[in-house]
């Protein structure tokens, strides 16, 4: 089975990934934790180069074709082997956050999104895609607390530090998504407690097992 979670900066998916696996192993799945941009050794190497002021120059196209070709390697090498060997995969940002960042505040033109698609993904599309919501201020303020607070948490990354109104027009887009592929997506409210959050998550993903 392969879920992914996707949300705006600050909502809470790293935490919620970690519960969800403890939860699910619990119960004796074998799970696996990766993430986008990344998850293979090709793919953090662009996530290296694609979350540094490197790529603040960066034409959009350019940036979706790297996140595509990050998303096809780590297809490749991690989450399809994964899924062949009978592991849950849970994926920390997927498909929808390049329909989103790239697409939707990107501007860039749907067919190029479609093609990226295409090529990079296949058929591999999640079985269930979870979007943490919460309003963007919101998920702002935790993500600075988190980068000011522990020292071993990465530092605000170049999309982290753009402007409140993009980060709300990037929640809506993942709202749009979850309304036109309400099989594969389900809304979970990430302004509520940590451990009802990750029972509502739970709750999904059984659901979605049980069919
Ligand atoms: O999930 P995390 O915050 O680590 O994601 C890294 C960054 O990459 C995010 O700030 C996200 O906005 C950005 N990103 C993107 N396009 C994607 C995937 C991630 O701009 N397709």
């Amino acid at each position: 089975m392969f879920v992914t979670f996707e949300g705006g900066e600050g909502a809470g998916k790293s935490t919620q990934i970690r519960l969800l696996a403890d939860a699910l192993r619990t119960r004796g799945h074998d799970v696996i934790i990766t993430r986008e941009p990344g998850g293979s050794p090709g793919a953090e190497a662009l996530r290296h180069v694609l979350l540094s002021g490197a790529a603040e120059d960066f034409g959009v196209r350019m940036e979706a074709m790297l996140f595509a070709a990050a998303r096809a390697d780590h297809l490749d090498c991690v989450i399809r082997p994964a899924l062949m060997a009978g592991q849950i995969v849970l994926c920390d940002r997927f498909v929808d956050s390049s329909r989103v960042y790239q697409g939707v505040t990107g501007n860039l033109e749907p067919a190029l999104m479609a093609a990226l698609e295409r090529v990079s993904i296949g058929p591999s599309m999640p079985d269930l895609t979870l979007i943490l919501d919460l309003p963007a201020d919101v998920g702002l303020a935790r993500a600075r607390r988190r980068a000011g607070g522990a020292p071993e948490t990465e530092a605000p990354d170049r999309f982290e530090k753009e402007n409140i109104d993009i980060h709300e027009k990037r929640r809506q887009g993942f709202l749009d998504i979850a309304a036109r592929e309400p099989g594969r997506c389900r809304i979970i409210d990430a302004s509520l407690d940590v451990d009802r959050i990750a029972r509502d998550i739970l709750a999904e993903v059984l659901l979605v097992m049980a069919q």
